[in-house]
């Protein structure tokens, strides 16, 4: 959220207090942006408003850059009005054309933009005072604004490469997996020493600029470091954190430059991204410190195959399935990231209305990580104007609803439904909370072929008595299916 400030902040000189009217205005600006963010977290608690609370918040953005350019220190717009067309010439065809499932890389993208604009403005504030020639302090570099600057850049710089590493994971530049090596943690955690005891140094000598810089290069290598052991189903955590990361940065570039928005909207950034990470280690069962030095997802072992013999999974034709789902008494659909991919949504609600209608009840099981961004799936039921009511959002709720249910329908899931996850102490998956549908009568799983999920790892579930296989395009499989239930009401 505070990110697009940087830019705009980085010609802006520090320390403003009001002194004219266009600064009253500023400041006055200020506050209704930083009610608008406050407001748009609010409503983004609850999906039906999310919307609304995206509005909001762009709202917000808008006081904030408004407040920013009536800064009385401004002596050219020259600059500031290149980095605003070349900004908005950059973001808005990527915001525009982005694929909803392509998101978390996109997040992780503008994250490292926001981070490098955080470091260089700490970097600038601190030549600034030191004084451009490298020349003995000049008086006003206090301990204080030295501890903002140094926290700034410590989080900034890393917050940019470990941002880059975290997308060209998610984008498959790079194996999507941990890599990892002998002795990584104990190297990262001597870094994080070094680092911080160049951190402590600089707050207690200001003049100190070999720890101000050491920092910069160690925090720019510890962002890579730090990325590179996690893979897997831990991405989406890792994301969040360099979310919390870079709206710590903006709030020490708030106390460093003077400027009361940044510290707001950096704070709120900081805390919901740091929250978020927590709620997402807690679904997936892991500590973040299993999290950060878990080397998640590292081996791709599966029960499926673990007696050597690949084994064969069960079809059934729509037109079967579909008799048996008519007539379902309870039926839980579990959707996942191929849903997503497939755009479903509508054609799933169609079916459900027609099962519905036959006296059938049905829930949607929708869990934490399901898709590839928090919330993801929650947004596309959302879209398709699936009511609340029927989200099971708590994995055990929804496991206890399915052990009574006639039908479980797995529309484009995979990682969310391995067993392995909680039978294969070797699986990636192992201790990551999951749904059990294998416990409901029947489970159909829709899928377009033999393709794992995320992780990369096989999913006995396909093989198992009960379930049996639909393959083919979520968006076609869920469409014959609504069309073979029509069939059945017209008596052919
Ligand atoms: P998965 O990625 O595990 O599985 C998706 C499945 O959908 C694949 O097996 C694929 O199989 C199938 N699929 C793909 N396209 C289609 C299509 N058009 N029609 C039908 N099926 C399709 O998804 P889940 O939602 O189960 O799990 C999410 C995973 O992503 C977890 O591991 C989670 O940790 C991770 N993650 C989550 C994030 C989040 O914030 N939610 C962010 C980043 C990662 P096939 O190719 O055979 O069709």
């Amino acid at each position: 959220m505070s990110a697009g400030l940087y830019a705009v902040l980085a010609t802006a000189t520090e320390g403003a207090g009001p002194s004219g009217v266009s600064d009253y205005i500023a400041q006055a600006s200020y506050l209704v942006a930083s009610i608008l963010f406050i407001l748009g977290l609010r409503s983004l608690t609850r999906p039906a408003d999310a919307r609304l609370g995206m509005q909001q918040a762009a709202f917000g953005m808008l006081f904030a850059v408004i407040g920013t350019l009536l800064n009385h220190e401004i002596i050219t717009y020259q600059w500031i009005i290149i980095g605003l067309v070349i900004g908005a010439a950059a973001g808005y065809p990527m915001a525009m054309k982005i694929q909803m499932t392509a998101m978390p890389q996109f997040i992780a993208f503008s994250h490292a933009f926001g981070a490098i604009a955080a470091t260089l403005v700490g970097i600038v504030e601190y030549r600034h005072a030191y004084g451009a020639a490298g020349d003995a302090l000049q008086p006003g570099l206090s301990h204080g604004t030295a501890a903002a600057l140094g926290f700034e850049v410590l989080f900034g710089a890393l917050t940019v490469t470990g941002s880059f590493m975290a997308f060209g994971k998610l984008q498959e530049l790079i194996t999507g997996r941990p890599i990892t090596f002998k002795g990584q943690n104990a190297l990262n955690l001597l870094l994080m020493a070094v680092a911080f005891g160049s951190f402590s140094w600089l707050v207690m000598h200001p003049e100190a600029a070999w720890a101000f810089y050491a920092m910069v290069g160690l925090a720019l290598f510890l962002g890579i470091s730090m990325v590179l052991p996690i893979g897997g189903g831990d991405m989406p955590v890792v994301v969040s954190l360099l979310n919390s990361y870079a709206g710590l940065a903006a709030a020490a570039t708030g106390f460093a430059i003077g400027n009361n928005v940044l510290i707001i909207a950096g704070a709120l950034e900081g805390a919901g991204g740091f929250i978020l990470s927590m709620m997402m280690s807690k679904a997936m069962n892991r500590s973040f410190g299993n999290v950060i030095f878990g080397a998640f997802g590292a081996a791709p072992t599966s029960s499926a195959k673990k007696d050597g013999v690949a084994k064969e999974s069960k079809t059934i034709s729509t037109e079967d399935a579909a008799l048996q789902m008519a007539y379902a008494g309870s039926v839980v659909i579990i959707p996942g990231y191929g849903m997503a991919v497939a755009q479903a949504q509508h054609v799933c609600r169609e079916l459900m209305e027609l099962i519905e209608k036959k006296g059938g009840d049905v829930k949607y099981a929708i869990h934490p990580v399901a898709g590839r961004m928090p919330g993801h799936l929650n947004v596309i039921l959302s879209e398709a104007g699936i009511d609340y009511g029927t989200l099971l959002t708590d994995v055990d709720d929804a496991n206890r609803v399915l052990q009574t249910a006639d039908v479980a329908i797995i529309i484009g899931a995979n990682d969310i439904v391995n067993p392995d996850a909680e039978e294969d102490k070797g699986s990636p998956l192992y201790g990551m909370p999951i749904f059990r549908p294998w416990t409901a009568k029947t489970c159909y799983v829709i899928k377009r072929g033999k393709g794992t999920g995320f992780s990369g790892v096989e999913n006995p579930l396909f093989f198992r008595d009960n379930t049996l296989m639909l393959y083919g395009d979520a968006k076609s499989v869920l469409g014959s299916l609504v069309k073979e239930v029509k069939a059945l009401d017209e008596g052919h």
